[in-house]
């Protein structure tokens, strides 16, 4: 569908506050409600790189302006999925953001429909579109919590305009993670299977405890999600498994055991297991277990609601918008970083720390 067609329903009720225009021309300020939206204006050029021998390398997409009034522009895809749902919830609500565009996949029902009542708020005038070319041209950042295939093309989009991209979208395997690097060098992307604070603390947790406690402490992973979910182990579950192999010194794809069926032999002394459990409506529950003989610890992390997510994808938002292209992660977002502990108090427990 044209975006054009669709990226304008008529409101029946005027929108809430001025919504930026789908358009480059950083000279667009705001759009008066009812006012038809403009044709796009023409793509500016690209960054111009100062002359040097040939060949030249592709030049790297004009690096975006940011804020527009203050704020950042923002687009959602995948919008009316149960996380852009509730994203686009707080996005309309949040100071210094204005939403810009949501898309969806084709032929989903939810094309054509306003992005505030889809988000059961007050009407924007804007439409959900299925064209998300036009939006990564006119947004500063664009969020996305669809899946890894439909995320690979946005990344390819953001790659050639310069649009930051926070991706929420987990289920990637190793070629779509190495094309995710490759637009990295061209957009800031940041990339994270959890954005809740808690979940990221734990991770910190888990990446320490895993140092302290040597291999006689087996280390298992189970994790719980509604019934919907389509991959497994959850991104978060590897993402704990990234941080107790990091903590042990060791690559998790060289110890990760990803499921158990069948004959399969006592544990292998040093490996991480991982179990999941699918059902219901859970959000996300993510238990690390240490086990010992004569005891065990345990670490969980339970999410109730998915707002946890949605406030960690506005943090990601703001301070993804005018960042220099790279690939971050939600340590970088939260400003977490992790310290081997300097203190002679624990002889030996230091050492294997990666
Ligand atoms: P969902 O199925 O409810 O929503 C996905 C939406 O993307 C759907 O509406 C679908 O139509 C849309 N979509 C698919 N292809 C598209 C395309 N090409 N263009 C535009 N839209 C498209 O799923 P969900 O529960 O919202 O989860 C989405 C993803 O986010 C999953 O990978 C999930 O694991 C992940 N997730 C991550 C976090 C986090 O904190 N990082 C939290 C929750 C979910």
């Amino acid at each position: 569908m044209n975006a054009k067609k669709s990226g304008r329903a008529p409101a029946k009720t005027p929108p809430k506050k001025p919504i930026h225009l789908k358009s480059k021309d950083k000279s667009a300020k705001t759009e008066k409600p009812g006012k038809p939206a403009p044709a796009p204006a023409p793509k500016p050029p690209a960054a111009r790189i100062p002359a040097a021998a040939a060949p030249k390398p592709a030049p790297l997409p004009a690096p975006k302006v940011k804020k527009t009034n203050g704020a950042v522009k923002v687009g959602v895809v995948g919008c009316a999925g149960r996380m852009g749902q509730m994203l686009l919830k707080m996005l309309i609500n949040a100071p210094g953001v204005v939403v810009v565009g949501g898309t969806e996949r084709r032929g989903s029902a939810a094309l054509g429909q306003d992005l505030g009542a889809l988000a059961g708020a007050e009407p924007l005038g804007i439409s959900v579109s299925d064209d998300p070319s036009l939006l990564f041209d006119s947004a500063d950042v664009v969020v996305d919590f669809t899946n890894p295939s439909a995320t690979l093309q946005h990344a390819q989009m953001a790659a050639r305009t310069g649009c930051a991209l926070v991706i929420g979208t987990t289920g990637f395997d190793n070629d779509q993670l190495a094309s995710l690097h490759r637009v990295a060098q061209r957009a800031p992307i940041v990339l994270a299977a959890n954005m809740s604070l808690g979940v990221n603390l734990l991770q910190q947790v888990v990446e320490e405890v895993a140092r302290i406690l040597d291999s006689d402490w087996d280390i298992e992973i189970v994790e719980m999600h509604h019934k919907h979910k389509v991959d497994a182990p959850s991104g978060t579950a590897l993402a704990l498994g990234e941080a107790a192999a990091r903590g042990r010194g060791q690559q998790l794809r060289r110890i990760a055991r990803r499921s158990r069926e069948g004959q399969v032999g006592p544990r292998v002394k040093g490996e991480i297991g991982f179990a999941a459990l699918r059902g219901g409506d859970v959000v996300g529950d993510h238990t690390v277990i240490f086990a010992a003989e004569g005891e065990r610890v345990e670490i969980t992390h339970r999410a109730s609601s998915r707002e946890i997510f949605a406030r960690g994808a506005l943090k990601s938002v703001l301070w993804a918008a005018g960042k220099k292209p790279g690939l971050y992660s939600m340590r970088d977002v939260l400003g977490f970083s992790v310290q081997a502990p300097q203190t002679p108090t624990a002889p030996g427990n230091g050492s294997n720390g990666g």
